[in-house]
């Protein structure tokens, strides 16, 4: 990874952690997941409003290392305002993204603020925290989805 990207990842990680956004919880969520790492004890909630296929809100609350929380806080301050299938090509994108499927010089423009996680590839028990938000967000995305039946 090149020397400008280790910094800002190292930036957005400090700054994230000590400011994290959209660190509270939604009352009136329409989905809400919960998430554990049990690999480094990292707990976060995360909360949805979903209206008419329309991340209106997100947010998430929580306790672990500082690359948990800024994984969530960045991830909150990105779905605001996606849409649903929008939301699940930054899933995929993340994830390939922190398992090193993009290798080492992913394409920054495509990824925006979320290429700074490319950091992570080089500490893979990092993995997992920052996958974590991701990973809930999901769950509360699918789990209370209206449209999933179940027998
Ligand atoms: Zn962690």
């Amino acid at each position: 990874m090149d020397q400008e990207l280790k910094e800002l990842y190292q930036q957005v990680i400090l700054d994230h952690n000590k400011s994290p956004r959209n660190f509270r919880e939604i009352d009136n969520a329409t989905q809400h997941a919960e998430g554990y790492n049990p690999l480094c004890g990292d707990r976060l909630d995360v909360y949805l409003i979903v209206e008419e296929g329309i991340v209106k809100d997100v947010s998430f609350k929580g306790d672990g290392c500082a690359i948990s929380k800024a994984s969530a806080s960045v991830m909150t301050s990105l779905l605001k305002g996606k849409k649903i299938d929008e939301v699940e090509k930054m899933f995929e994108s993340f994830h390939d993204l922190v398992t090193g499927k993009l290798g080492e010089s992913p394409d920054l423009d495509e990824l925006g603020k979320l290429a700074v996680f490319a950091g992570v590839q080089e500490f893979p028990v990092r993995v997992k925290c920052a996958s974590l938000a991701w990973h809930t967000m999901m769950n509360a995305l699918h789990n209370n989805d209206e449209k999933v039946t179940t027998e």
